[in-house]
């Protein structure tokens, strides 16, 4: 047992006097002694902290199992269904760990799902009184939880207790009182309600899916490895499955979003796309667009989620299982900002949470559809076959760098200051080109490191361009260097972090221009870092 740490809890021995707990930097919140069921009902002394929750057997004292509150998915109580006449009830914690081995040579751990059940049941107290008592360490534990990871507050209005209608402001849902509810809780009384009825009853969220994303098999990963765990988080999902592309994109441009704690995706970026652009052409767009957006990867390109995964240090677990690893994300409820883009096309006005291009890269990216049965694979096969048969763009590319280029430290909270400030002169271009292709986030597939030194929100557009006369051979290295991020290095590859660009062609858009994966048409495109950024579901 360890006995170091400042904060010490002293718990009676078996034998000779007492020892000491290390709470580490925990306080104690409740201890009680339980069967534990899925530790073959063996007796535990649980000692619930602000941060941990801690397993001492009563059996064998020293032998003591800690979990940190930050791997708690879920909490719930419940009565046994096959034992009607039981008093006792069932208090769950559905943790997930980091602690299997990602292989059997791998020293990476990832997440594994590990179920707590605890049976409540006190002497000649009734179901209705242990349900309580068990209630009462699911709330405190839930509110422990909430405290490492406050979630989004409702937009909605809502009555306070003196009657008036109070809207939520901006700044009340994702600013700094995101990050600390228990100040927010004493200092806006209105709102204690919606925080502390959230311990009690569910959110809601709108779970968007594409049954034809990736392989097609989105619905049978929803309803098999999404839509438990999303229930054992107390989170009500409505599910909406599209019909046909742009689906999504009209549902959420007019839907009525009373009560909603968070839209999530089910597919790939080109459904998240729709999802973002149908949100921001609302007439309400402005106050809608902070409703929480997350990704469930089941897509065939999912350069966000796994963004999202290398920034919160959870790559290892999104490569092994996307689906968990994002769904945990989701559920969790934390949420970050990421840069959006907002992209001038001809006539009309789209945002970008990615990339945007033309050229091979979106060549490769929109012309790989025919391939999609076979998976990701499908942009290594494309990208050989159009290697061979290699075409150049005539454009006008313009773009105004980023003075400095800062390197930013992972993004664990949300909204840093971007680094638009001071910047030189536009740089203009005429001639061919191979590729001109840009991202906002560092990764725009599961192994495509596009953009390195690109953090959430950095405020910058990372932008590479190859033009004519680099040739096949730069084409070829630049392609085979993205899985390595080393493409920048490339000679004849430019690699320049900007604030905007825009990209003109001259004598037709022959190829694909390309937003997020997804295909537009236009002859000028003038992308920058919207003002607005996107509220993203995060670990
Ligand atoms: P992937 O990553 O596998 O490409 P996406 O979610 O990005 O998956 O979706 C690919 C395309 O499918 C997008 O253009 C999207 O608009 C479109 N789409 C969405 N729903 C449907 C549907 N029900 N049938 C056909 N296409 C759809
Ligand atoms: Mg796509």
């Amino acid at each position: 047992m360890p006995l170091c740490g400042s904060n010490k809890h002293v718990i009676p021995d078996n034998g000779d006097g007492h020892q000491s707990l290390d709470l580490m930097d925990g306080k104690l919140v409740k201890e009680d002694v339980f069967p534990c069921l899925s530790r073959g009902s063996d007796a535990f002394r649980v000692y619930l902290t602000s941060s941990e929750l801690i397993l001492q057997s009563v059996k064998d004292e020293q032998t003591i199992e800690r979990f940190q509150l930050e791997d708690l998915f879920g909490c719930h109580t419940l009565k046994h269904a096959k034992k009607a006449n039981e008093p006792g009830a069932y208090l769950c914690f559905y943790m997930y760990p980091k602690n299997k081995r990602s292989g059997i040579l791998s020293s990476v751990k990832s997440r594994e799902r590990t179920p707590l059940v605890f049976l409540v049941q006190k002497p000649g107290k009734s179901f209705k009184e242990n349900l309580e008592f068990a209630t009462k360490w699911k709330d405190e534990t839930l509110k422990h939880l909430r405290s490492l990871f406050p979630v989004w507050l409702n937009y909605k209005p809502f009555k306070s207790s003196s009657g008036s209608v109070h809207t939520t402001h901006e700044e009340d849902t994702v600013g700094q009182n995101l990050s600390d509810s228990r100040n927010y809780l004493t200092t806006t009384p209105e709102f204690s309600v919606a925080i502390s009825s959230y311990h009690l009853l569910q959110r809601r969220y709108l779970v968007i899916l594409n049954p034809k994303s990736g392989q097609g098999k989105s619905i049978s990963i929803y309803r098999d490895k999404v839509a438990p765990i999303l229930q054992e988080a107390g989170i009500k999902a409505e599910l909406f499955i599209t019909e046909r592309a742009g689906h999504a994109n009209s549902f959420v441009s007019t839907a009525n979003f009373h009560d909603l704690h968070g839209i999530c995706t089910v597919g790939g970026d080109g459904l998240l796309f729709e999802v973002v652009n149908g949100l921001r052409s609302r007439p309400d767009g402005s106050q809608i667009a902070h409703i929480p957006v997350g990704v469930i990867a089941g897509g065939s390109g999912n350069g966000l989620a796994r963004s999202l995964a290398s920034y919160t240090g959870e790559s290892s677990d999104y490569l092994k299982n996307p689906v968990l690893s994002t769904t945990l994300a989701v559920a969790r409820g934390r949420v970050v900002q990421v840069n959006l883009t907002e992209v001038d096309l001809d006539e009309k006005r789209l945002f970008s949470f990615l990339s945007a291009g033309w050229g091979l890269l979106a060549d490769i990216d929109v012309e790989s559809e025919i391939l999609r049965p076979i998976g990701e694979p499908r942009f290594t096969v494309w990208s050989l076959l159009r290697l061979m048969k290699l075409k150049t763009y005539r454009a006008q590319l313009s773009y105004i760098p980023c003075s400095h280029v800062s390197e930013k430290p992972v993004i664990r909270e949300p909204i840093p200051e971007t680094d638009v400030g001071d910047i030189s002169a536009r740089t203009s271009i005429e001639g061919d080109f191979i590729s001109i292709y840009s991202s906002i986030q560092s990764y725009i597939g599961s192994d495509l490191i596009f953009a390195p030194k690109a953090t959430a929100n950095d405020g910058r557009i990372h932008l590479t361009f190859i033009r004519s006369n680099a040739g096949r051979a730069c084409a070829t290295q630049f392609l085979l260097a993205l899985d390595k991020g080393t493409h920048t290095n490339i000679n004849g590859v430019t690699y320049v972090a900007v604030k905007e660009f825009s990209l003109q062609s001259k004598g037709g858009i022959g190829g694909n221009l390309v937003i997020d994966g997804e295909r537009v048409s236009a002859e000028k495109m003038i992308v920058r870092i919207s003002p607005t950024p996107l509220n993203v579901f995060s670990m």
